[in-house]
């Protein structure tokens, strides 16, 4: 049996003041007010900084900081993939937060222009939403038969991975993804990001 043309999405503990970055994140959502109407036009019941500061990496040390850490990690997921670059070929282009209070949503999406994409997780309490992929070849499988109810990972049709604070998840731009509503009672607070190839 061959196994062929597969989708990896990696995900690893990264060591990092999370209560620092928190802080800093608060901070961000106090000054951020171009943000704060950018969100309400475009991530209801949420806030992000992805219409605002987008660059955040380049703005603050401690996101810088936290950039270096990813840049390892992005390169070893390259590698995973086999992906014939040198080190720092992939770079980090744009960094933002997310900040989803109870209820909050973010739907189907890919992010475009960018090769790998990702999130850091800061704060993720109980219940929290997970992050869900869709297989690519979706569209292909009208006419198949569903899958049973209890499948390994290779073959559901959607993969949800349930991210805990101080983790990355990394994936290739194109995979698209979802974040479910929010069903804990606090508000699960992410870092995430574009690598482009330079
Ligand atoms: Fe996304």
């Amino acid at each position: 049996m061959y196994q062929l043309f597969t989708t990896l999405v990696y995900k690893k503990k990264i060591a990092f003041d999370l209560k620092d970055l928190s802080h800093e994140i608060s901070q961000i959502m106090k000054a951020d007010q171009a943000g704060h109407l950018w969100s309400e036009k475009n991530y209801v019941n949420g806030y992000t900084s992805y219409g605002s500061w987008d660059r955040l990496h380049q703005m603050s040390s401690t996101f810088e900081k936290l950039s270096k850490k990813i840049d390892n990690h992005v390169y070893q997921y390259a590698q995973k993939l086999d992906y014939d670059i040198k080190k720092n070929d992939l770079k980090m282009i744009t960094c933002w937060v997310n900040y989803m209070p109870p209820s909050a949503l973010h739907t189907a999406h890919i992010h475009p222009q960018s090769v790998i994409s990702g999130t850091f997780y800061v704060e993720t309490p109980p219940g929290t939403s997970s992050i869900k992929f869709e297989d690519p070849r979706l569209g292909f499988f009208m006419n198949s038969p569903a899958v049973k109810n209890k499948v390994s990972g290779q073959n559901q049709r959607f993969f949800s991975v349930t991210p805990q604070a101080g983790q990355v998840v990394l994936f290739e731009s194109w995979l698209k993804h979802e974040v479910p509503i929010n069903r804990a009672q606090k508000p699960r607070v992410s870092v995430s990001f574009n690598y482009g190839w330079c």
